[in-house]
């Protein structure tokens, strides 16, 4: 086996893991920034079709040189006015909308012909840490907004990225905060179905605490050189 299906087996293998004690399923998201088209191409001949992307116009390029593929495709990193066009056009999801001023814009650029784009709102669970993400008071208003933008756009969750700690007690309490957020969420939004937390480090605490998702680069592809 080539070491990135060592990888992928065992990651599949941990996620799958746990989530059985939780009596769930947990998504993979594989994040392929930086990476060369080559590298989601082998993954993607391994069974992995769910593929996450920082930055847009690197995106776009690998999305041209993978256009043979079925694939899914997540935007997660911070998105700027100025390409919402873009976002709107060539993803199937955006996991980090994270204010109100974007919504009208990714509706408007959305063809009907791709249905609607899958949208998280992403939260700055830990509030200064990260200056990307919405305060979790924020939440219930965004979510209004982008429901309001139905069919162009579909809410279907949260996303966070919550401050690396050495000690998993505080990163197990932001998880928790955002399960909180999650369930609330889904009170008024019964659509609603994934909470995105967790990375290489510390994916399998995050679905312990309830991700339904985890967005996993370096543990699948090897460390990145730049971010
Ligand atoms: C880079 C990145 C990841 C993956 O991080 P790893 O530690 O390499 O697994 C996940 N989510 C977001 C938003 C990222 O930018």
């Amino acid at each position: 086996m080539s070491s990135s299906e060592t990888a992928f087996t065992e990651i599949c293998a941990r996620i799958g893991h746990a989530a059985s004690q939780q009596n769930r399923t947990a998504k993979l998201l594989a994040v392929s920034k930086t990476k060369p088209a080559a590298a989601v191409r082998l993954l993607a001949a391994l069974g992995q079709r769910r593929f996450g992307e920082n930055y847009v116009q690197e995106a776009l390029a690998k999305q041209r040189e993978l256009a043979d593929l079925a694939l899914e495709w997540h935007l997660i990193g911070p998105l700027q006015s100025n390409k919402c066009r873009e976002a709107a056009e060539h993803f199937d999801w955006l996991q980090s909308l994270d204010r109100l001023k974007l919504v009208a814009p990714l509706a408007r650029w959305r063809p009907p012909t791709r249905g609607p784009l899958q949208v998280l709102i992403q939260v700055n669970v830990d509030d200064e840490a990260s200056k990307s993400g919405c305060r979790p008071d924020e939440v219930a208003g965004l979510a209004a907004a982008v429901a309001a933008a139905a069919p162009a756009l579909q809410l279907r969750g949260l996303m966070a990225i919550p401050a690396p700690h050495e000690d998993p007690a505080p990163r197990r309490a932001a998880f928790a905060r955002m399960r909180a957020l999650f369930e609330a969420l889904r009170r008024d939004h019964p659509g609603v179905d994934t909470l995105s937390m967790g990375m290489s480090e510390d994916f399998e605490l995050a679905i312990a605490e309830g991700a339904t998702m985890v967005r996993i680069g370096s543990a699948l592809f090897g460390a990145r050189s730049t971010t």
